[in-house]
């Protein structure tokens, strides 16, 4: 069985985490990235480093911040 089609490397893991923060990815984009998150700790870490972003942003955005 060829096992390859969800093989992602760090690289292009990195990448799909950036695009998620703008786009809604595929299904098999997604499943590609869980497994991938689930043996790589350095994406894990990249992953809540963007969510992090993320929320700051949206609280920033919605003047939910603290003076
Ligand atoms: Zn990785």
């Amino acid at each position: 069985m060829n096992m390859d089609w969800f093989e992602l490397s760090c690289k292009q893991a990195s990448k799909l985490l950036s695009q998620a923060q703008e786009r809604r990815l595929g299904l098999p984009e997604r499943l590609k990235l869980r497994l991938h998150l689930l043996a790589c700790d350095g994406c894990t870490n990249f992953l809540k480093q963007l969510r992090f972003i993320r929320t700051f942003i949206r609280r920033y955005r919605d003047g939910d911040l603290p003076e």
